[in-house]
């Protein structure tokens, strides 16, 4: 509906096709894309299509798109290049609000992994 869209959000304006991505997947209520200032050499960032600002404004209605976020994600990840868990494996980080860290206020996944010398082990 166009009330879940938001014309002044960066991430609505991807969903919408009004900015390019390079879109990782896609359904009815998801979608994934590679970010644009990857921090690992796996980055993809997934977004509920609907527009919410972060996980503060989560309600039990959005229980069941969260968890088909948090299910989907391992398997974008062996997709994109990620090696198994153990040894592989990758990071999930949820920003949220201005001391969490949150720049784009459109909830977002940030999926990161692949092999990262600076970390141990
Ligand atoms: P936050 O700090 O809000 O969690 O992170 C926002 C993320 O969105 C950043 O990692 C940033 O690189 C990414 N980003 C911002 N603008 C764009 C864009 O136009 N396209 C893509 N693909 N990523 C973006
Ligand atoms: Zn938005």
């Amino acid at each position: 509906a166009m009330n879940d869209h938001d014309p002044n959000c960066i991430f609505c304006k991807i969903i919408a096709g009004q900015i390019p991505s390079r879109k990782v997947y896609e359904d009815d209520e998801l979608l994934a894309f590679h970010d644009i200032a990857p921090w690992a050499p796996v980055h993809f960032l997934m977004v509920p299509k609907r527009h919410i600002a972060s996980m503060a404004q989560l309600t039990e209605a959005d229980q069941a798109l969260m968890g088909r976020m948090m299910v989907l994600a391992p398997r974008l990840a062996l997709e994109q290049g990620c090696r198994p868990y153990p040894e592989g494996g990758f990071r999930i980080v949820v920003n949220t609000g201005a001391e969490g860290g949150q720049e784009v206020h459109h909830l977002h996944l940030h999926v990161m992994g692949g092999p990262r010398p600076w970390l141990k082990g």
